[in-house]
């Protein structure tokens, strides 16, 4: 990412906070300056993160509340999965989110559809209640009307929906099991139900995970999102294109964007209007030596404290399993969090050389793994 799309995201965080402390929600806005950043961007703007022996607790948390999902998306790791699926229950996230006391925001991410988990939309009652930023992925296949209401009342502030395509042809074939018109309907569902509720959130992320088969899909991706939000006519569209996070099975889905896409594809966005437009890892690297990403912690369906949400998605979980430092359904995190093993990895990030964790799943931000990715 560019530094004036972050700059542009920057602002664009702290004008929604302000529409949150307008509508009288002054702890929820004050969480969302505070989560946003560091949820979307890996930043946490403190010196709790340039200080890696720092004792103090994560403030932001990213929770893996199911494995499940009836999907098999060509692109993901859980496609090629043959291990059972997965619910992180209700009582078990509680055990978790308590043990955070400086807690402003929670991002449910994973390899999962939250919305197949049948006590999540408890999970994000509770951060209502304690007014945390909140955010979540999904395809919005099983969003029901009653949902969709629901989420808007407890004040949810992003969802992130991956549609790989502009096309139903395309993504019938990239995200097998799902149905690109009843996604498309729920999406336009949840905005409307915002809209109708002059709700400033959720606010809804597109992205489209760039490989062979949807490269010249891009501009035309704008136009999609412009039809699905088009009862919103207040806020900017965001839109992050992302690369794809290949592993062995995946790699021959990987392309290399041509610079001449992302121009047409801004230009797109720039005649459209109201369009914040991402590509981040399109063109850029992170050096693990900067890493920021540590500071929110990744726990796995499982209870696996993982320092960061990069060693999800290169299925490499049994090789990351073998070291993490802890699981919070037994240990207590505090512990974890000021173990030696904990603070030497957080320290080692900061060595040329990246951590042994940071190596074995690949990360995609390690200068040493040769590789690209960005934020989405
Ligand atoms: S990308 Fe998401 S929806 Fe698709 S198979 Fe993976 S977990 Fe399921
Ligand atoms: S795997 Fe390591 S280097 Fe990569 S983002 Fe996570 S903590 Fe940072």
């Amino acid at each position: 990412m560019t530094l004036a799309e972050r700059v542009r995201l920057g602002i664009l965080d702290a004008s929604q906070a302000l529409r949150l402390l307008a509508g009288g929600h002054r702890r929820h806005a004050r969480n969302y300056m505070i989560a946003a950043p560091a949820l979307r961007r890996g930043w946490t703007g403190s010196t709790f993160s340039v200080l890696p022996l720092s004792t103090g607790l994560p403030r932001c948390i990213e929770v893996e509340p199911t494995t499940s999902c009836t999907l098999k998306c060509l692109k993901c790791e859980h496609t090629h999965w043959h291990v059972p699926q997965r619910n992180m229950t209700h009582e078990e996230f509680l055990h978790i989110a308590r043990q955070f006391p400086r807690l402003c925001g929670v991002s449910f991410a994973g390899s999962g559809n939250s919305l197949e988990q049948p006590e999540f939309i408890q999970m994000l009652e509770y951060c209502h209640e304690r007014d945390l930023y909140t955010q979540f992925r999904a395809p919005l296949l099983f969003l029901t009307r009653k949902r969709a209401e629901r989420i808007v009342q407890v004040g949810v502030d992003r969802i992130v929906m991956t549609i790989d395509a502009a096309t139903r042809a395309t993504y019938d074939a990239l995200q097998p099991g799902s149905e690109f018109k009843r996604v498309i309907a729920n999406a336009s569902y949840l905005v409307e139900c915002r809209c109708k509720a002059g709700a400033p959130v959720p606010e809804l992320t597109f992205v489209f995970t760039v490989m062979g088969q949807n490269l010249g899909e891009m501009p035309q991706f704008l136009e999609l999102v412009n039809d699905i939000t088009i009862a919103d006519t207040r806020s900017v569209r965001r839109v992050a294109f992302i690369p794809l996070l290949a592993f062995e099975q995946t790699q021959e889905l990987a392309v290399t964007v041509p610079k001449s896409l992302i121009r047409e594809t801004r230009e797109k966005a720039r005649r459209l209007g109201r369009f914040a437009v991402t590509f981040g890892g399109l063109g850029g690297r992170h050096r693990a030596a900067s890493c920021r990403f540590w500071a929110v912690p990744f726990i796995t369906v499982e209870g696996n404290y993982y320092p960061c949400r990069m060693m999800c998605g290169r299925n490499r979980r049994r090789q990351a399993d073998k070291h993490v430092f802890g699981n919070l359904f037994q240990d207590d995190f505090r512990e974890i969090w000021n173990s030696k093993e904990a603070a030497a990895f957080r320290f080692g990030l900061r060595r040329a050389t990246p951590p042994e964790l940071c190596r074995v799943v690949q990360c995609p931000r390690c200068a040493a793994a040769g590789d690209r990715a960005g934020d989405p």
